[in-house]
């Protein structure tokens, strides 16, 4: 009896029996796998869809970054030249970065620091840990001791150029579809690729190693002209140094990134009357202690019919051009 009891199963049933299930798993999981890697792709495909067309624009884009209450202000030239003016707080700039630039793409032609306050000069030992640097444009204005001494120690370890810059055209670099897959611009009805320009037309003079009371008086203040758009960042310049610089303003602007985001201080009614703008930018955090962008400063504004975008309020704020008219909009980045 105990014999029978534990006889083995028929040997040409048991095979089967045993390994049927495994064999229907591996299937099952197979094609599991392989749908989700479809549905993957084209997820990733879709992302691609949208982001590409930034990443390869011809277009010139420039992007006013939400990082809260400072300025990062993140600019791609037609030619695939990538600029920051300024970078923020500590901790703001990175992740908004790695969505307006390609996965891949580590480098970085030129930083340009207004002024050095932390809520324009602080994000940017963490960028030079990160991204190869080119070239870093600032006055030489002395500032706080720490923070510009990791800049100029990081800069030295990276082989990053410090160009201490006043009043002047910046040159620009070699165009970069070579480097990374861009196409070149696309020509104007007559032929003729609308030119850019990236000129400082403040401060005057040279600050190197100077001590000054007001920091944002000495803001380097830029022009950015392509074909017939002309945008003005202007750091956090006081009404003493716009008056300095308006004579360089020799017909409207398109677009301002407001002065010192939004403060009293700036953006004075002569100013106004001069630069002309179609479109005021803030770079303002949410419920700042500042109480900026100020309610003076933005009816200074508003009776002027100025279309106004604020980072509190929009988030992201992209300006693109073919170097006919600028399109300004609040663009959600991708993730
Ligand atoms: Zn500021």
């Amino acid at each position: 009896m105990t014999l029978l009891i534990h006889s083995p199963r028929p040997m040409s049933r048991s095979p089967l029996k045993t390994r049927s299930r495994p064999i229907k798993t591996a299937k099952n999981q197979k094609r599991w796998f392989g749908l989700g890697l479809m549905a993957a792709v084209m997820v990733f495909s879709l992302f691609l869809q949208g982001t590409q067309a930034e990443w390869f624009s011809s277009d010139l884009k420039v992007w006013v970054l939400d990082v809260g209450q400072g300025d990062a202000i993140f600019i791609q030239t037609p030619e695939g030249e990538q600029i920051l003016v300024d970078s923020g707080n500590p901790g703001t700039v990175l992740a908004k970065l790695g969505q307006v630039m390609p996965p891949w793409d580590r480098t970085i032609d030129k930083v340009i620091v207004t002024h050095p306050h932390a809520d324009h000069e602080g994000g940017l030992p963490e960028i030079l840990r990160r991204y190869q640097v080119t070239t870093i444009y600032e006055t030489g204005v002395l500032g706080y001791d720490d923070m510009q001494y990791q800049v100029t120690e990081l800069a030295a370890e990276q082989g990053t150029e410090i160009i201490l810059s006043s009043n002047g055209v910046l040159p620009s670099s070699s165009p970069r579809w070579g480097r990374v897959g861009l196409h070149p611009p696309k020509s104007g009805e007559g032929g003729e690729s609308a030119q850019l320009e990236l000129r400082i037309i403040a401060p005057d003079s040279n600050l190197h190693n100077k001590k000054i009371d007001n920091l944002n008086s000495a803001s380097i203040v830029l022009l950015l002209t392509y074909g017939d758009t002309s945008i003005l960042l202007t750091g956090d310049a006081t009404n003493e140094e716009e008056s300095d610089f308006l004579s360089d303003l020799s017909e409207p602007i398109d677009i301002l990134k407001v002065a010192h985001h939004g403060s009293v201080t700036s953006t004075s009614q002569k100013f106004l009357e001069i630069a002309a703008p179609r479109f005021a930018i803030f770079s303002v955090g949410a419920d700042n202690d500042y109480g900026h962008p100020h309610p003076v400063t933005l009816e200074r504004l508003y009776s002027r019919d100025i279309e106004i975008f604020r980072t509190d309020l929009d988030g992201d704020v992209l300006i693109t051009s073919d170097g006919g008219e600028p399109v300004v909009e609040s663009r959600p980045l991708p993730f």
